[in-house]
């Protein structure tokens, strides 16, 4: 197979994953004999340094004649603690997102047995969690109306969701179910927000047509609890752009760190996969960052974008067999992780590929 993929590597440590990420996909190519090319574009912090816009027309040029995109993550300490700075970074990314049509984010929190240790949580209340999310990410407090009025004393976001939004990722949510345990759990806050309640009774609506999946209503609040009290209870999570950004970063105790999940933005045309996590300044240049969100994404690619699932199950079971062989980074390192098996990002991504090698001849 023969595919051009665009790599935005982005800010901070996403460049430092994303390099992983590409080194598994070119192994990938050389073993199941497949030709990708991998073109390079500015996204983000860097590319306001080099052109004053967070996401250059270059950039979009590439990514429009690409396959399928691998992104890293985009931020910088200066925009953080200057709030009100016009250009910013995330508006690279949210304006990609809007262009590309890309309205569904897929990410699945699924904990490798090896990594039972490395949650806060207790291993019994974590063993067996398998739940997939489905974020909706071109509508909500993201993109509806906001300023400041009142002299600049007063400022607001809009939530606004509308029927189709709605409809389109609820029934890819409910295909979803429909391969798995056939539940969906559909989160808002329809006591008190209007565009929720708009939310449920489509989701309602929805379900009907779906009679052999069970579908759940929860609110966010509870949501929020019950995932870190019995997170094997959720099968598929649907739900809209705000909640799911903090509920999947909050599952990401589930599967032991940040660095561990995986995503999938697809729409109507091209997939883009990155990291659910962001640039991490506090430890960027370190050298430490775990890259097997990023190489996880490089699955998703492969089996979404590509239709190689073969391709895409070896690079999980190389993960899961490195993390047998006791390799860590430190953010899931635990006490009974030897020091000479905690490795940094290049080695992580390195111990992936010689394994890839043993596993392309069992799948
Ligand atoms: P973050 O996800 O970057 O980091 C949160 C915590 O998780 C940090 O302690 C970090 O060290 C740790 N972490 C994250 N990824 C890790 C990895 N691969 N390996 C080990 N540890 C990891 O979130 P934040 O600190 O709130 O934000 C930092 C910057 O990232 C901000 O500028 C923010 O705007 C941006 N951000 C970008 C995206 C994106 O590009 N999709 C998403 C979230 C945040």
């Amino acid at each position: 197979m023969k595919k051009n993929i665009a790599v935005l590597p982005g800010d901070g440590i996403g460049s430092e994953v994303t390099a992983e990420g590409v080194k598994v996909l070119k192994k990938i190519a050389q073993i199941f004999g497949h030709h990708f090319d991998f073109d390079y574009a500015l996204i983000g912090h860097e590319a306001i340094r080099t052109t004053g816009n967070p996401l250059p027309d270059e950039t979009m040029k590439l990514l429009v004649q690409s396959d399928a995109i691998l992104f890293g993550a985009v931020g910088h300490p200066m925009y953080d603690n200057d709030p009100a700075l016009k250009v910013r970074p995330e508006q690279g990314l949210l304006r990609m997102r809007k262009e590309l049509g890309l309205y569904a984010n897929i990410r699945p929190v699924k904990l490798f047995d090896e990594l039972l240790h490395a949650s806060s949580i207790k291993p019994e209340i974590l063993k067996g969690s398998d739940i997939i999310f489905f974020r909706e990410l071109t509508g909500d407090v993201y993109f509806g109306e906001k300023g400041r009025k009142d002299n600049n004393q007063t400022a607001y976001d809009t939530m606004i969701y509308s029927r189709h939004e709605v409809e389109r990722i609820a029934h890819i949510a409910f295909r979803a179910a429909q391969t798995r345990r056939k539940k969906v759990t559909s989160v808002d806050k329809a006591n008190v927000l209007e565009s929720s309640r708009l939310w449920r009774e489509t989701v309602q609506q929805v379900a009907a047509q779906y009679p052999d999946v069970q579908l759940e209503h929860l609110f966010v609040d509870a949501a929020a609890m019950k995932l870190i009290r019995s997170p094997r209870s959720f099968d598929v999570v649907l739900t809209g752009n705000l909640f799911g950004d903090i509920l999947t970063d909050e599952a990401s105790e589930i599967a032991g760190s940040m660095g561990m999940l995986a995503s999938a933005s697809i729409g109507d045309t091209i997939g883009l996969y990155e990291p659910i996590h962001g640039s991490a300044h506090d430890i960027t240049g370190k050298g430490i960052a775990n890259p097997l969100a990023s190489v996880l994404s490089a699955a998703l690619l492969l089996d979404i974008s590509f239709g190689l699932k073969q391709e895409a199950d070896a690079v999980i079971r190389a993960v899961e067999m490195t993390l047998k062989d006791g390799y860590r980074t430190v953010d899931i390192a635990d006490s009974h992780t030897p020091k000479e098996k905690i490795l940094n990002t290049h080695k992580m991504g390195d111990e992936v590929a010689v394994r890839l090698e043993k596993v392309a001849v069992e799948v």
